[in-house]
């Protein structure tokens, strides 16, 4: 059988995964396109599913009776609107992150969730389906590093446009580094606290760059996490945990290494894409296929849920300069690990 997905905003994830259901993922097609320029929508549409439809809003596209399933890639502020409509329609949907840009608008989604019973929503986090992250995932809960005390990590974009904001920081970028963590740790933040370096002379004018967030767990663990977005020398994602019997490092991704003229180097990548391109691909198969059996694994509206909450709590913590507490709505039994 195969899936019949429409897709909600033809921008650049947008495409890339209409061309990922189309020419990569097994048993899913794109029968629905639409953007808020239909003509882009068209554009993609002829480029990689000629056949499919270009409704005039993201509302038609999820009431067409063949669309069995909806992928939200519009720009974030509009996601929670089409969530809600999937749901109210009682059709799956896996959404970018975020799930909502507004922690109300993500909780308005869990309570709909929850009082559904069905789980239908996958938000867009796919550090998850990353090999690296599931091996260190498994290293440690297998008990290898016995129990974990702490994490280093660190976030590096070799640079970043003119629109970039303080407040990006943490919601673009930090955020996968908030929602993966949750999961690697299988814990939940209660505090954050952002302090900054020395200025790089790099950033744009209105950046402070870098920064460090530190988190508290409720299990006492404490995790760094540098973000610097001007580093100038390529995209760069760190990990390192640290347990009470040893440190386990996510390992980088494969390069050739070349030995000349008494030097030792490999590249370093410049572009999230590449970074993680895997991790999307494994990442919207595991989507269509847990449509198909009824039952999704991915990131939930829970997940979008905590995220949300904790990457509002780091912007006030790069304003306050404090501790901030990260308080969370009781979990829904419905979401129950
Ligand atoms: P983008 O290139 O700006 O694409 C967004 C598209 O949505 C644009 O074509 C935009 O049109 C359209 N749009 C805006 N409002 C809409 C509406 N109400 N209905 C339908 N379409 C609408 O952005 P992007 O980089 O693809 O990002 C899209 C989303 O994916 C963001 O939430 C982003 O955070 C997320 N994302 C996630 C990852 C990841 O690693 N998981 C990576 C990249 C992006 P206009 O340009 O005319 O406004």
């Amino acid at each position: 059988m195969t899936l019949k997905i429409g897709v909600i905003g033809a921008g650049a994830i947008g495409e890339d995964h209409t061309r990922r259901c189309m020419q990569v993922v097994s048993g899913a097609e794109i029968v629905a396109i639409t953007d808020v320029n239909l003509a882009r929508a068209r554009e993609v549409a002829d480029k990689y599913a000629p056949d499919a439809k270009v409704p005039e809003s993201g509302e038609a596209l999820i009431a067409l009776p063949e669309v069995e399933a909806i992928i939200v890639t519009s720009w974030g502020g509009t996601h929670a609107q089409y969530v809600l409509e999937a749901l109210k329609h009682g059709k799956y949907v896996f959404c970018e992150k975020p799930l909502a840009t507004e922690a109300e608008d993500c909780r308005k989604i869990v309570e709909t969730e929850a009082a559904l019973g069905r789980r239908l929503v996958q938000v867009g986090f796919m550090r998850p389906y990353d090999s690296g992250y599931r091996a260190l995932k498994k290293l440690i809960d297998a008990g290898e590093i016995g129990e974990v005390l702490m994490v280093h990590a660190a976030h590096r974009n070799a640079r970043v446009g003119e629109n970039y904001t303080i407040q990006m920081s943490v919601t673009d970028t930090l955020v996968h580094e908030l929602d993966v963590f949750r999961w690697m740790l299988a814990d939940d933040y209660v505090s954050a606290q952002v302090v900054f370096p020395r200025r790089t002379s790099k950033a744009l004018p209105h950046m402070r760059d870098p920064q460090i967030i530190m988190l508290e767990t409720r299990k006492g663990i404490r995790i760094d996490v540098e973000v610097f977005v001007n580093c100038q020398y390529g995209y760069d994602i760190k990990c390192a945990v640290v347990g009470e019997l040893g440190e386990a490092i996510l390992p980088l991704p494969a390069a050739v290494e070349v030995r000349k003229s008494a030097k030792q180097s490999c590249e370093i990548m410049t572009d999230w894409k590449d970074r993680f391109i895997a991790a999307y691909d494994v990442e919207l198969q595991d989507f269509v296929d847990g449509v198909k059996a009824g039952k999704l694994n991915g990131a939930t509206s829970w997940d979008g849920y905590c995220a949300s909450v904790a990457a509002d709590v780091c912007v006030k913590a790069q304003e306050s300069g404090r501790i901030e507490p990260i308080t969370m709505m009781d979990r829904p039994a419905f979401y129950d690990r």
